[in-house]
């Protein structure tokens, strides 16, 4: 399996992900809305609590979690 990125990954931090979505800072990324996740974000590889994000350079992202490249599942 691929491993968890950390939240303090460059890449991680460039886009402002957190593991636990509701722990985004929404002053800083107001296109934050409650309710995205990863888990319904069309980047999310997985099925179950973790996935790939090839965004986060294919690292396993949480499910529950959140960045700012996040855009609706179609
Ligand atoms: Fe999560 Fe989507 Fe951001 Fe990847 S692009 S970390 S799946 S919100």
């Amino acid at each position: 399996d691929a491993a968890k990125v950390d939240e303090k990954d460059p890449a991680a931090t460039g886009l402002g992900y957190k593991h636990d979505a509701t722990k985004v800072d929404a002053k800083k990324y107001p296109t934050y809305k409650a309710g995205s996740n990863c888990a319904n974000c069309q980047f999310y590889q997985g099925k179950d609590a973790w996935g790939v994000c090839p965004l986060l350079g294919g690292k396993q992202v949480n499910g529950k979690g959140w960045c700012s490249a996040w855009a609706k599942k179609a």
